[in-house]
């Protein structure tokens, strides 16, 4: 299975929870703990067995676009340059 991770940019996030509600793997929350310099909870990436696919279904209905999503490439897809 493909494996990524993504990073959520705080300042941007209004709170809306939406990408909780629709990670495959049910590791994005919310940090209720604390709020952002605009006054709203921001979500979190909670992933420490690394089970994010970087599918990005949660940038793609983030509406604010706070989500940036990296996948990682199988080596034995990558292009090599044979000299
Ligand atoms: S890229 Fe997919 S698996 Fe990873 S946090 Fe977003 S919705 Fe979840
Ligand atoms: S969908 Fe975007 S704005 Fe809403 S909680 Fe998630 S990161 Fe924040």
């Amino acid at each position: 299975m493909a494996t990524g991770t993504i990073v959520i940019n705080e300042i941007r996030c209004k709170g809306c929870t939406l990408c909780t509600t629709v990670c495959p793997q049910d590791i994005i929350h919310m940090d209720t703990g604390r709020v952002n310099e605009k006054g709203y909870t921001p979500a979190i990436l909670v992933d420490p067995d690394q089970r994010c696919t970087g599918c990005a279904i949660c940038a793609v209905i983030c509406p604010d676009v706070c989500i940036t999503v990296y996948r990682d490439i199988p080596a034995s897809k990558l292009h090599r340059n044979v000299a």
